[in-house]
């Protein structure tokens, strides 16, 4: 499995879904409301809740 954010092949753990790295997590965690790279990963979490929802809807289709 490829890490969803870095695209890298170390162990990726599955997050709603979604395989992301120990590294990428990590970063995520440890990036605080006032980095400049807070925008990217909010960005980064919105687009793997999307396709958490996205694959429920599939599994439980409303039509
Ligand atoms: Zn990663």
């Amino acid at each position: 499995m490829y890490c969803k954010i870095c695209g890298g092949d170390k162990a990726a753990l599955n997050i709603l879904g979604q395989s992301i790295c120990k590294e990428c997590i990590e970063e995520i965690l440890e990036t605080s409301p006032w980095d400049e790279s807070y925008d990217y990963y909010k960005n980064i979490m919105r687009i793997i809740l999307g396709y958490y929802i996205s694959e429920k809807q599939l599994l439980n289709p409303v039509n």
